[in-house]
């Protein structure tokens, strides 16, 4: 029994038939290239991959019948091809458009204004404090605080009160994780915008509150042994008015911040 190997890749179409010692008995190759509509984009005709195999097949069953063998006697076969590309099809299958190739280059401008802020290697900066109360928001900042290990002092008020809660890489959870800001970030989406938020930011609660986040920045980079592994918590209607609480870790988010 022989196996036929299908290799689709970006500059063409392989086709081997290997017997089962592992010999090559024939193979076959169409080579196809990818098309550019701007500098940045780069993109395949999906019909070309179609067009590909069909050719490589019959050369493959052609080569194969002229050493006097049976392509029957092919009784297995692999296929691998090229990953991350994306085809739009329709229902029945058909290509909407051409294939946005694994190397297209149109999200570059994200990537580098990332790179922007982050450094080239994430470590511009030695943490982040997040003053922001859109969980959307939040959740992006803690994205990017786990991708490239920086702690993220997150803050947040409501005119009675607060809380502080930290992100310190390979010493805790991420604010994901104790928040999940995942599922809050989907209906922050509806509420994102002035507009809609009744609860105006006051003075005392962002006093408090920032306070206690540039002290846990000092207590970070001054190796205190304390680190907050608690929510801090302000709350204006409370007996103790500030307070901390364990920290619930409720998420799982996935990141990979542990
Ligand atoms: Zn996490």
């Amino acid at each position: 029994m022989y196996v036929l190997g299908i290799d689709l890749s970006t500059s063409g179409l392989k086709a081997i038939v290997y017997s089962a010692e592992g010999g090559i008995l024939v193979n076959s190759r169409i080579d196809y290239n990818f098309f550019t509509r701007k500098d940045e984009f780069i993109e395949q005709d999906p019909d070309l991959w179609l067009t590909g195999l069909s050719l490589c097949l019959e050369d493959i069953v052609r080569k194969l019948e002229k050493i006097n063998d049976n392509p029957k006697n092919i009784g297995s076969i692999g296929v691998t091809s090229t990953s991350g590309t994306l085809v739009f099809v329709d229902e029945q299958g058909n290509p909407l458009h051409s294939a946005i190739m694994y190397n297209d280059g149109r999200c570059k401008s994200d990537s580098e204004r990332w790179k922007a802020i982050t450094g080239s290697n994430g470590k511009r900066y030695e943490a982040i404090f997040g003053c922001v109360d859109n969980d959307k928001a939040r959740y992006l900042i803690n994205r990017l605080a786990v991708r490239y290990k920086i702690p993220y002092i997150d803050g947040g008020t409501s005119p009675s009160g607060g809380n502080v809660a930290v992100y310190i890489p390979s010493k805790n959870r991420c604010v994901d994780c104790q928040f999940n800001l995942k599922e809050s970030a989907k209906e922050a989406v509806e509420k994102e915008g002035c507009t809609n938020n009744p609860n105006p930011s006051i003075i005392i609660p962002n006093l408090i509150i920032g306070s206690a986040m540039v002290a846990e920045f000092v207590n970070i980079f001054s190796g205190a042994p304390q680190l907050l592994e608690r929510t801090f918590k302000h709350d204006t209607y409370s007996r103790d008015k500030v307070y901390t609480q364990p920290t619930l870790l409720i998420s799982q988010c996935g990141l990979g911040c542990t």
